[in-house]
């Protein structure tokens, strides 16, 4: 593989040849980086080719992708989500220009679908027989789903705080599935456990450097959509803290194409309850586990496992980490949908609940344009929705008792 340079420890800077190691660095136990050479990249990508291109999905920026091809990766439609550019949200918070990517879009309706895909490409050229992983569901929902026709048997190791309808997604896919009684830190373990035993491969992000490399296919689309500029900030949820760190990645790769001359700020926005990355971006980078509880199951982490390179992008894009309570939270999935037309899962809702935080406290600049990446689904956890909402009234059968309903909801006179 030409265009890949190395795979490097972000902790030591150990480097290696890409088929030496798949997971941590074996010296000190870091986390692998993938290098590119963006020279030899930089004389095939041409965006002024690109409005040729018409693959219209994450696949588009192959030549920035650690993989061969990905021929053999079932053809379900990942990336190229739509953006909307909102008014109503920028005019109530004032800001000029507002994006909001949804990543909910994607075959299994989350972002982890970018992640996974590059994970699968690179399980097919390993020819690898079994993968596993750990999530809450959104990360397992996506490899169940890329191996479901493959011959590959898919491992998932996940929690009771899985939300029943990602747990569906796993079991409809045909994955096999062990809900471990512990938490998300303690399926993690599980699985890493089985994948140093068994020899089988590991999808997990924070552990695997793949699937960061997909989700920063999010960021090029951003830029492209913004006729190859990068917004001025992009706000995201982060658990682990692989979506920002990849994200962050993707605006470094075009920086260093010399396709972006002004890079954005990262804002991480996570729950208050799993603020594990937000506590060590303001203590010198010093990561200390959380007992960590929130309704937003994609959130809930005690040890994040890409700490340091989401601190990374944090520092580098001198941008910033904010917390949002549950409460918060789950207040934000209606009015989200009722002003974006966006049902986003919590994870996704905690992304403008954290935008109105960081409007009210006056960091966003006039004439900037924000971006947010609402990374879920809504029907992935209907259960937490629905916790304020109230239930629809029954009536008899009877067009009498339809008006009096109507009536007292003021729909007729
Ligand atoms: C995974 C996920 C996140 C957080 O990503 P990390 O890489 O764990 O920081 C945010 N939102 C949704 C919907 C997710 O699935
Ligand atoms: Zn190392």
């Amino acid at each position: 593989m030409k265009k890949i340079l190395n795979l490097q420890c972000i902790n030591c800077g150990r480097e290696y040849k890409t088929n030496e190691v798949h997971f941590l660095c074996s010296s000190c136990g870091g986390n692998l980086e993938v290098n590119y050479d963006y020279k030899l990249i930089a004389k095939r990508f041409r965006v002024d080719e690109f409005c040729d291109n018409r693959n219209y999905d994450m696949w588009r920026y192959m030549d920035l992708l650690p993989i061969n091809d990905h021929e053999k990766v079932p053809n379900v439609h990942v990336g190229w989500t739509p953006v909307y550019d909102n008014k109503i949200i920028a005019k109530e918070l004032g800001i000029s220009k507002l994006l909001i990517k949804d990543e909910g879009r994607n075959p299994t309706g989350s972002i982890k679908d970018r992640g996974s895909a590059v994970a699968v490409a690179r399980a097919l050229e390993l020819g690898v027989k079994v993968i596993a992983d750990a999530s809450t569901g959104n990360a397992s929902d996506s490899v169940a789903c890329l191996t479901a026709s493959l011959p590959i048997r898919t491992v998932v190791f996940t929690t009771k705080d899985a939300p029943f309808p990602k747990i569906t997604q796993l079991l409809i896919y045909g994955a096999e599935v062990f809900t471990v009684d512990g938490s998300y830190d303690d399926a993690f373990e599980l699985c890493k456990k089985a994948v140093e035993e068994y020899g089988w491969y590991s999808r997990a992000a924070g552990f695997n450097p793949f699937p960061r490399e997909g989700k920063k296919t999010c960021a090029f689309e951003l830029c492209e959509y913004l006729g190859w500029e990068a917004p001025d900030k992009v706000v995201c949820a982060v658990g682990d803290g692989t979506v920002i760190s990849g994200l962050w990645k993707g605006f470094v790769d075009f920086q260093k194409l010399g396709i972006l001359e002004k890079m954005p700020q990262m804002i991480a926005i996570q729950a208050e309850g799993s603020a594990a990355i937000k506590n060590a971006f303001e203590n010198n980078g010093v990561v200390t586990p959380v007992k960590a509880k929130t309704v937003a199951d994609s959130l809930l982490v005690n040890y994040p496992r890409d700490a340091q390179f989401a601190l990374q992008a944090l520092q580098e894009s001198k941008g910033t980490a904010l917390t949002v309570t549950d409460a918060e939270i789950i207040a934000a999935i209606p009015e989200l949908a009722r002003k974006a037309n966006i049902f986003a899962e919590p994870a996704g809702a905690a992304v403008y609940a954290g935008l109105k935080k960081l409007a009210a406290a006056g960091l966003i600049e006039q004439d900037e344009t924000v971006a947010i990446i609402v990374g879920g689904n809504g029907l992935k956890d209907t259960f937490t929705a629905k916790q304020i909402l109230q239930k629809p009234d029954i009536i008899p059968a009877d067009f009498e008792s339809f008006k009096k309903t109507a009536k007292s909801k003021g729909l007729i006179k």
